[in-house]
C-alpha cells in the first residue's frame, strides 16, 4: 500500500536507534522471564532466541522466540543443570548470531564466570559487570563495601566465621536471636534462625555443610536476628557513565520461610524521612561501585523505623513489575539499552523525572498446595481460565489448558500484578482478579493468596517479614 502509518513507523525507528532488526538477544532462562523479555525485545524490534532443556520442549516460553534450541542433547544433562551450561548455551549464541545475553534471574544470573565467558566470546552481557556481580554476589562483602559508604548494616560479625568459637563470642556479645547466613546464598537458602537454648555448635555446622553442598561455599556469617522487620527494596538503574537512579521502593515483608509471597509498591505508610534516607543510601551504595544496569539494593526496617542493609541483587528481579506499574518504566527495556551502550539521560531516565502513580501488589500464584504444607503439586492442568480487565497485568507462562507441571522446576505459575490509585483499590483489584481464576488439574496457592490478602494486617498493610510464619491460624 501506499499509506505509510507515519507516526508509528517513526516512533519504531526512533526506538531502535541503538538497537533494531539485526540484533538477537537470547535469554538463558525458563519460565515467565525469557517471556517477558522477549516481549519487551520485540517491542524494540529485536529477534529473540530461547534456550530450552529436554523436559521444556513442550514450554511455552521456547513458543514465543523467533528461534529456539535445546541444551545439549536429548539425556545429556538434568533438568537443572542444562540451564546451567554456560559453554554450551555461548555455542549456541555464537552459531546463530546472537549478540546479546539476558540471563534472567536464578540460573546464572549472578554466576560471574558465565558473564565473562559472554563478554569474552564478543557478546553483550546484560547485567552488571563481573567484577561487581563478585564484589556484591557475596554477601560478606557487600557488607563490607556497605560500611565503607556509611550505609548501615544489621549487627554481625565483620567477615566470615571460621570456627564455632568465634561463633559463641558473638552471641555472648549480641545475644539471641540471631541468624546464620550463607555468603552465596540466595534465594531465602542458606539461613538459620539460632534462638536462645538452641546449640549454637549444631547450627554452625550445619549452615557451613549445608551451604557448601548447595552454594559451593560454606562460607557463613552471623547477624542479629531482627524482631518483625519489614523488608524494603529500592530498584536501581546505572549506566556506564556513571549515573545512577532510583525507581522508588517495594515493600516484600511479605514472605514464608524467607521467600516472598506478595509485593507492594510503593511501601505504605513508611515515613517520608525514612524513605528518602533508604533511596538515598541505595543510591549512594550504587554509585560507590559504579554500578551498571538494573540492581535492586535490599533493606530490613525494625519497629523503630531504623533501616539495615543486608544485600544487592545484581539481576533483575521476580517482582519488577509492580515498580514498572507505579513508574511506567519499561525495566527490561531500559537493562536492554544501557547494555548497548545508552546512558541514562539518553533514555529520560533523569532522576527528576521518574515518579510514581498508584500502587501495584503482585501475587505469586504457585502450583503448591496449601493445605499439605505448600508441597508442589504437578501434572496436567484440565482447565485453565485467567483474570483480566482493568488494572490486571499477568505475567506467566505455562498456565494453559493441557499444560503440564512437571516436578524438575520452581512452581512459579504466573504473577498476578494489579495496580489502582491507592493501596485499597489495588488490594480489592488483586483479590477479585485472583477469585476470576479457573484453574483445574493442580492445586494452586491461590485460596491461601485470598485468605492473606483479606486479613487485616495486610489490610492495614502492616505485614512483617515472619508475618505468615508467626500466624498459624492465616490458612486452615
Ligand atoms: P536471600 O539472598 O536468600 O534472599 P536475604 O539476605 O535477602 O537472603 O534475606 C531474605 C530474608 O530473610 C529477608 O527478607 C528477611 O525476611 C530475612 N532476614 C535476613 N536477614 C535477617 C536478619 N538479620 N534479621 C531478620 N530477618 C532477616
Amino acid at each position: 500500500g501506499q499509506e505509510q502509518p507515519k507516526a508509528s513507523v517513526t516512533r519504531i525507528r526512533a526506538q531502535s536507534t541503538i538497537l533494531g532488526s539485526m540484533t538477537k538477544l537470547l535469554v538463558a532462562n525458563r519460565g515467565e522471564i525469557p517471556i517477558r523479555i522477549f516481549r519487551t525485545a520485540h517491542e524494540l524490534s529485536m529477534l529473540t532466541v530461547a534456550v530450552y532443556s529436554h523436559e521444556d520442549r513442550l514450554s511455552m516460553f521456547r513458543q514465543k522466540a523467533d528461534e529456539a534450541y535445546q541444551i545439549g542433547t536429548t539425556g545429556q544433562y538434568t533438568p537443572v543443570q542444562a540451564y546451567l551450561q554456560m559453554d554450551e548455551i555461548i555455542k549456541i549464541a555464537k552459531a546463530h548470531g546472537v549478540s546479546m545475553i539476558h540471563p534472567g534471574y536464578g540460573f546464572l544470573s549472578e554466576n560471574s564466570e558465565f558473564a565473562r565467558k559472554v563478554i569474552d566470546a564478543g557478546i553483550t552481557w546484560i547485567g552488571p559487570s563481573p567484577d561487581v556481580i563478585d564484589a556484591l554476589g557475596d554477601k560478606v562483602s557487600a557488607r563490607k563495601i556497605a560500611i565503607e559508604c556509611d550505609v548501615p548494616v544489621v549487627p554481625g560479625t565483620p567477615g566470615p566465621i571460621e570456627d564455632v568459637e568465634h561463633a559463641k563470642e558473638f552471641v555472648m556479645k549480641y545475644g539471641y536471636p540471631v541468624i546464620i547466613k550463607a555468603a552465596f546464598g540466595g534465594g531465602g537458602r542458606g539461613m538459620r534462625v539460632v534462638r536462645e537454648g538452641d546449640d549454637i555448635r549444631d547450627a554452625f555446622l550445619r549452615a557451613t555443610s549445608e551451604a557448601k553442598t548447595a552454594f559451593g561455599n560454606g562460607t557463613c556469617f552471623i547477624e542479629r536476628f531482627l524482631d518483625k522487620p519489614k523488608h524494603i527494596e529500592v530498584q536501581l538503574l546505572g549506566d556506564s557513565a556513571g549515573n545512577v537512579v532510583h525507581l522508588f521502593e517495594r515493600d516484600c515483608s511479605v514472605q514464608r520461610r524467607h521467600q516472598k509471597v506478595v509485593e507492594i509498591a510503593p511501601a505504605k505508610d513508611l515515613p517520608s524521612d525514612v524513605r528518602d534516607a533508604i533511596l538515598a543510601d541505595a543510591v549512594k551504595l550504587a554509585t560507590s561501585v559504579n554500578y551498571c544496569n538494573a540492581g535492586t539494593a535490599e533493606f530490613l526496617v525494625d519497629s523503630q523505623n531504623r533501616h539495615y542493609f543486608i544485600e544487592i541483587n545484581p539481576r533483575i528481579q521476580v517482582e519488577h513489575t509492580i515498580t514498572e506499574e507505579i513508574t511506567g518504566i519499561d525495566i527490561v527495556a531500559a537493562q536492554i539499552q544501557i547494555a548497548a551502550g545508552a546512558l541514562l539521560p539518553q533514555l529520560g531516565l533523569t532522576q527528576d523525572r521518574i515518579t510514581t502513580r498508584g500502587f501495584a501488589i503482585q501475587c505469586r500464584i504457585t502450583t503448591e498446595d496449601p493445605l499439605r504444607n505448600f508441597q508442589p503439586d504437578t501434572g496436567k492442568i484440565e482447565v485453565y481460565r485467567s483474570s483480566g480487565g482493568n488494572g490486571v497485568r499477568l505475567d506467566g507462562g505455562n498456565g494453559f489448558a493441557g499444560a503440564i507441571i512437571s516436578p524438575h522446576y520452581d512452581s512459579m505459575l504466573v504473577k498476578c500484578t494489579c495496580s489502582g490509585s491507592t493501596y485499597e483499590i489495588a488490594r480489592r483489584k488483586v483479590i477479585r482478579a485472583l477469585v476470576e481464576f479457573r484453574i483445574r488439574g493442580v492445586k494452586t496457592n491461590i485460596p491461601f493468596l485470598l485468605a492473606l490478602l483479606t486479613h487485616e494486617t495486610f489490610i492495614k498493610g502492616s505485614c512483617w517479614t515472619t508475618f505468615i510464619d508467626d500466624t498459624p491460624g492465616l490458612f486452615d
